[in-house]
């Protein structure tokens, strides 16, 4: 017998059909003598649904209200899984993130998880029943209901793994797993069987939207072992996170490629090159909480220097802003910009132990005539920046030259 703690995302308990399905999936888990654990999101749409609705009433909604609010979504789908359970003639009970009780900090719609209360879990566990928590919520000390941020129901789900020492955390969504590249930029791109943590981590801050970053630090932290699947499929056995130490298997050099256009582009030319420029440059931007990604600063000549950096699209304009009398006063030369670009990353843990995967990956996208305006890289992954046309075009010819259609 093992404890297995399942997450099922919006769509697969969009509906009423969809939410008997998952029942008739636990059921069959639990009719193999399996302990479980289901933490469930809002059906899919209803967090958007809820968010515009607050929004309705005040433009910028009070935190400690919108959380309120925004909790209902997932108080729903565990009462009504529960029902299903029920219906299918399994033991089950609903709990809200304050019964459970997932103790949070107090930071309103991004609160982070404290602690869990795995005693009452167990309890209700070792009475047989299958115990169906709402992702995404929690209570704060002073009993005020918090949420975790946007896709917070996997890391709902892993902390109670973690809490409960889980054998296995499952991930249900609408993909089957975790793939070299977007299937629908490559149709050739292959479920990875396995991928690291680091790889995962990498590929979900770099666009990836399989699991919410926080839930992946959180089961690497805690040594969760962590699946993807697809609430779709009868069988399959998804892609299992593992811990590279743990690989015994040769491993693929290159994972996975991904890509995003989330960013845009600052370049200021003719800065003075200079002891303390790059802090003259970047302090004003950090004061104004705008996140920087990649930075590059050239060489200097004849006292002049060029430096570029990457901001989030959505903080494009308000960068430009901060940066026009910071220009002024360092007696740069002129700023240019641009938010046509996209970053498109080649991510793998062989990259440790093998020489040549950048000068490759160069020249395949020299090949296609497509021209590389930033670089940046980890131990493990590659990032360029191009123009935004040329994405998949990109993804394509990298995956093709890694043979990342063909199983390892
Ligand atoms: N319902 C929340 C959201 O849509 C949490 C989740 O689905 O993980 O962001
Ligand atoms: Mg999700």
């Amino acid at each position: 017998m093992s404890l297995i703690v399942q997450k099922y995302g919006g769509t697969s308990v969009g509906s009423a059909e969809r939410i008997k399905s998952v029942a008739r999936r636990v059921a069959h888990w639990k009719a193999r003598g399996h302990q479980l654990v289901v933490v469930v999101s809002a059906m899919a749409g209803e967090t958007n649904r809820l968010i515009a609705l607050a929004k309705d009433i005040q433009p910028t909604p009070d935190p400690r209200e919108l959380d309120v609010v925004l909790s209902t979504g997932e108080q729903v789908t565990i009462a009504l899984l529960s029902m299903a359970l029920k219906d299918v003639g399994v033991e089950a009970r609903s709990y809200t993130g304050a019964q459970v009780k997932i103790l949070t900090d107090s930071a309103y719609t991004k609160a982070r998880i404290l602690s869990i209360d795995e005693q009452k879990i167990r309890g209700a566990l070792d009475q047989g029943q299958v115990v169906v928590v709402a992702g995404f919520q929690g209570v704060d000390e002073a009993g005020n209901i918090t949420t975790l941020g946007r896709g917070g129901s996997d890391t709902t789900g892993v902390a109670i793994a973690a809490a409960l020492k889980a054998d296995e955390c499952q991930i249900y969504t609408d993909v089957d797993g975790v793939y070299t590249a977007d299937p629908r930029i490559v149709p050739d791109a292959r479920r990875l069987r396995t991928i690291t943590f680091e790889e995962m981590l990498e590929l979900a801050s770099l666009g990836s939207k399989v699991l919410q970053i926080r839930s992946v630090e959180f089961a690497g932290k805690y040594r969760v072992r962590l699946r993807v699947l697809s609430s779709f499929e009868e069988e399959g056995e998804g892609t299992l996170i593992t811990f590279e130490e743990d690989e015994n298997m040769e491993q693929a050099i290159i994972s996975g490629i991904a890509s995003n256009r989330d960013e845009a582009k600052i370049t200021i030319l003719g800065v003075p090159d200079r002891p303390g420029i790059a802090y003259q440059i970047l302090g004003p931007i950090g004061d104004a909480n705008i996140d920087v990604d990649m930075i590059v600063q050239n060489v200097g000549h004849d006292g002049m220097t060029d430096f570029s950096f990457t901001v989030h699209r959505t903080d494009y304009q308000k960068a430009l802003d901060v940066l026009a009398p910071v220009r002024a006063h360092i007696k740069a030369r002129e700023i240019v910009s641009g938010d046509k670009i996209a970053k498109v990353s080649i991510v793998g843990v062989g990259m440790r132990s093998h020489a040549g995967i950048a000068s490759t990956a160069f020249r395949a996208l020299a090949e296609e005539g497509i021209n590389i305006q930033m670089i940046s890289t980890s131990e493990i992954k590659v990032s360029v920046v191009i123009d935004e046309k040329y994405t998949e075009l990109a993804v394509r010819v990298l995956h093709k030259v890694f043979n990342l259609e063909q199983a390892v």
